[in-house]
């Protein structure tokens, strides 16, 4: 398929798929592209993920960005995770430990240049193990963020050069609760403690009652993103 084709054929299936379930979305994209992969992050979106690749497609990759700076509670959602479905995950480490990036760019660099920062632990290697594949598939929704209101359930992604899957792009977030609850699915402990969204833990706080879900991240910048996702 040129670029053009492609990108007619996403167009076609983002309308197709629009009301259409998660599940069905996955099958799709894992039969038309049999060389994709899963990004998980073990918050509440990408546990619902795994669980349903695991029904629909139990061989297809599953990565994570390890920062080595998540909370604990994340490593160990990772481990019960791993050992339930019976799978590894791929773990996809940034070129400069924690060390050479505090010898190379200043300690605590996320407190400083939290951009820079996301950039040498999240985003370039992202973008490293993203060449390996024709698709990928994320667990963004639309209401999370103004900047993710517009996602289509299947977009090209301009950033990356590939097809992005996000099949849970319409849900909210009860429905992102009801799947974990009604499947009995295991989640990161963090979110009954008012972490709603779980990133870095030196980029993560609690929210208040009544803040947006994404207020814990970043807390006191501008920033809202990692970068991983446009
Ligand atoms: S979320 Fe924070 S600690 Fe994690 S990579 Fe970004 S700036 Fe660094």
């Amino acid at each position: 398929m040129n670029l053009f084709e492609k990108e007619r054929w996403i167009n076609e299936m983002a309308e197709k798929f629009e009301n259409q379930s998660p599940e069905a979305l996955i099958e799709l994209a894992v039969e038309k592209f049999p060389n994709i992969t899963l990004a998980c992050s073990f918050g509440s979106e990408d546990v619902v993920l795994v669980d349903m690749l695991q029904k629909v497609s139990p061989k297809t990759d599953i990565f994570y960005l390890d920062t080595n700076v998540h909370f604990k509670e994340t490593y160990e959602t990772r481990d019960r995770l791993q050992q339930h479905y019976g799978v590894e995950f791929v773990q996809v480490l940034p070129k400069l430990t924690l060390e050479e990036q505090a010898a190379q760019y200043g300690e605590e660099l996320w407190k400083s240049q939290p951009n820079q920062c996301c950039n040498i632990r999240k985003v370039d290697p992202l973008t490293d193990i993203l060449r390996n594949y024709d698709a990928w598939i994320t667990g963004i929704r639309r209401d999370q963020a103004p900047t993710r209101a517009n996602s289509k359930k299947v977009e090209y992604d301009t950033k990356f050069g590939l097809v992005k899957f996000n099949p849970l792009a319409a849900w909210t977030s009860e429905d992102v609760w009801n799947y974990i609850r009604n499947n009995n699915i295991i989640y990161n402990p963090l979110h009954d403690r008012n972490y709603p969204s779980i990133g870095c833990e030196h980029c993560t706080r609690q929210v208040a009652a009544g803040e947006d879900p994404r207020a814990g991240r970043w807390a006191g910048f501008e920033k809202t993103e990692c970068g991983l996702h446009k």
